[in-house]
C-alpha cells in the first residue's frame, strides 16, 4: 500500500521546496522606497481600496534588512543609482525586484544624461511593469506574475549567483 494511501483523507503532501515557495510568495515584505511619481500608484495599492494586504504584504518595511521586495517605482536618477544598489545589497537573499513604469524599466521618457535608462544596469530585474504610471491593478498583476516565479524557483543558489553563473550580469554605476 502507498503512502497516499496509508494517510486519511486532508492530508496534504508537498515538496519542501513548494512548501518553502509558498511561504515565501505569501508574505513578501516591501522595501519602502519611491523615486517619483509612480511612487504615489504603490501607495495607492498599498491603501484600503485595492487592499494589498490580501496578498499577506501591506507591511513596507523601512529597514532593507526587513523586506525581501524592492517596487522601484520611478525614475532612477544617475545620483541616486549607488543608494538604490546599497539598499538592495542591505536585503536578505532571498529577494525580487519589481521595475514599476517605462522610467524605471528602460528610462522611459527621461533619455538624458541624468537618467539611469532602466534600473536593470544597477541591479537585476524580476518583472518589468510598463505604464506612466501603472495604474495598481497593474501593479497588483505584477506582484502576482512574481508570486508565480516564486513558486518555480530552485532552493538552493540565490537568483544572483544564479545570474552571474549565466553571464548576466549587473553594471553596478
Ligand atoms: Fe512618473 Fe510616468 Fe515615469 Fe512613473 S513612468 S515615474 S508616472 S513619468
Amino acid at each position: 500500500m502507498g503512502l497516499e494511501e496509508k494517510l486519511p483523507n486532508g492530508i496534504l503532501l508537498a515538496s519542501v521546496e513548494k512548501l518553502v515557495n509558498w511561504t515565501r510568495k505569501s508574505s513578501l515584505w516591501p522595501a519602502t522606497f519611491g523615486l517619483a511619481c509612480c511612487a504615489i500608484e504603490m501607495m495607492t495599492t498599498g491603501g484600503p481600496r485595492y487592499d494589498l494586504a490580501r496578498f499577506g504584504m501591506e507591511v513596507f518595511r523601512a529597514s532593507p534588512r526587513q523586506a525581501d521586495l524592492m517596487i522601484v517605482a520611478g525614475r532612477v536618477t544617475n545620483k541616486m543609482a549607488p543608494v538604490l544598489r546599497q539598499i538592495y545589497d542591505q536585503m536578505p537573499e532571498p529577494r525580487w525586484v519589481l521595475a514599476m513604469g517605462v522610467c524605471a524599466s528602460s528610462g522611459g521618457m527621461f533619455n538624458n544624461y541624468a537618467v539611469v535608462q532602466g534600473v536593470d544596469h544597477v541591479v537585476p530585474v524580476d518583472m518589468y511593469l510598463p505604464g506612466c504610471p501603472p495604474r495598481p491593478e497593474m501593479l497588483i498583476d505584477a506582484i502576482l506574475k512574481i508570486h508565480a516565479k516564486i513558486m518555480d524557483e530552485p532552493l538552493g543558489p540565490n537568483r544572483a549567483s544564479v545570474l552571474a553563473a549565466s553571464g548576466h550580469t549587473t553594471d553596478l554605476i
